[in-house]
């Protein structure tokens, strides 16, 4: 590969983005979590505001839990913050609050996987380590003609093994910011720009005219659909939430929803919980679409007559934007019946 091109590349023209500026470890690591499955654009503001409310491991792993989710509203994903508080608390209680130094012990932290502590450690302390995401994925795989399912562990493994090679070769931060940035701005997953391209010379895909073609990756498995009735409970004063338990979203706060074929038996059902609703009127039909699900939601706006479920928490109605709602839900929007 020719990396005094590609480095040259990136020292010319990279987009000057707050995150690539800085070799802090822990605002790396914080911006390589952000960025998973998130664009760039998207991430952005988050950082920022991030950063300054969670300065150092030590104020993450003591942020309160609604602060932090409240803090990430909207990038979805959740999972991957509530881990980063574990790895906080453990970056507390076993590197005295000091962002690790080592391969193996960034490695330790909940949730670091090998493309986290390959970009942390290239970038923040040059150790020549491979980062191979999905943007690396994609480069590599026109740029050597590779035909095989990139979905599979071993093609990868095979893979993040030659980019190891070649950034044993190279400046370790430049090389992986390059390939990077290479992925998101010029080998596009559409319309990549090889006539823009350092690597262009030598690329096989470009070559023989196959970009469209690679990587190889096998269809995902096919989404499942959730039917939801979802319940905008509210009175004069309150409206009626639920924290949610499951993986999905966990920490977030939604509106009452069911898996039920009708709003009519979603209401008889609770009434022998006694819980009295009375039905106004259903107001929209809402569709979020998460990776491996999608959410039909026919909303319904209903009063509180009496009865309270044991999961309900009520909150007054200018409460509901200082706390922390899935997007799915959060776009059902406020409602002023
Ligand atoms: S020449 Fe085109 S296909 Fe090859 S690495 Fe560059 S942008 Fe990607």
């Amino acid at each position: 590969m020719d990396i005094t091109k590609l480095e040259a590349w990136y020292i010319r023209s990279h987009r000057k983005l707050i995150f690539r500026e800085t070799k802090n470890p822990y605002h790396i690591w914080v911006s390589e979590v952000m960025l998973q499955q998130t664009q760039v654009e998207t991430v952005l503001p988050y950082f920022e505001s991030f950063i300054k409310l969670f300065p150092n491991p030590q104020c993450l792993a003591e942020a309160e839990d609604e602060k932090l989710m409240k803090a990430v509203e909207g990038l979805g994903y959740y999972r991957r913050f509530r881990l980063m508080k574990k790895a906080a608390r453990y970056i507390v209680d076993h590197f005295n609050g000091e962002f690790p130094n080592t391969y193996e012990d960034v490695l330790s932290l909940p949730g670091v996987g090998l493309y986290t502590a390959g970009a942390i450690m290239s970038i923040a302390y040059h150790e020549p380590r491979s980062a191979l995401d999905g943007n690396v994925i994609r480069v590599l795989s026109r740029y050597l003609g590779v035909d095989h399912n990139m979905r599979e562990e071993k093609h990868k493994r095979k893979l993040d093994q030659i980019n190891q090679t070649y950034i044993e070769k190279a400046t370790p931060a430049i090389y992986t910011q390059a390939m990077m940035e290479l992925g998101a701005t010029i080998c596009r997953p559409k319309n990549p720009q090889c006539g823009m391209c350092p690597l262009q010379e030598h690329c096989v895909a470009y070559a023989e005219n196959r970009q469209h073609e690679l990587p190889v990756l096998s269809k995902l498995k096919e989404p499942i659909h959730k039917n939801w009735i979802t319940l905008i409970i509210q009175d004069e004063a309150y409206i009626y939430l639920r924290k949610r338990e499951e993986e999905l979203l966990k920490g977030m706060y939604e509106y009452p929803q069911f898996e039920e074929e009708s709003v009519h038996s979603v209401i008889n059902n609770l009434q022998q919980q006694g819980i009295i609703l009375d039905l106004v009127n259903q107001e929209k039909t809402v569709k979020h679409v998460f990776s491996h699900q999608v959410w039909h939601m026919d909303v319904y706006v209903v009063r509180r007559i009496s009865g309270m479920s044991p999961e309900w928490i009520r909150i007054e109605h200018q409460a509901l934007k200082k706390i922390p709602m899935a997007t799915a839900h959060r776009k059902i929007g406020p409602l002023n019946n």
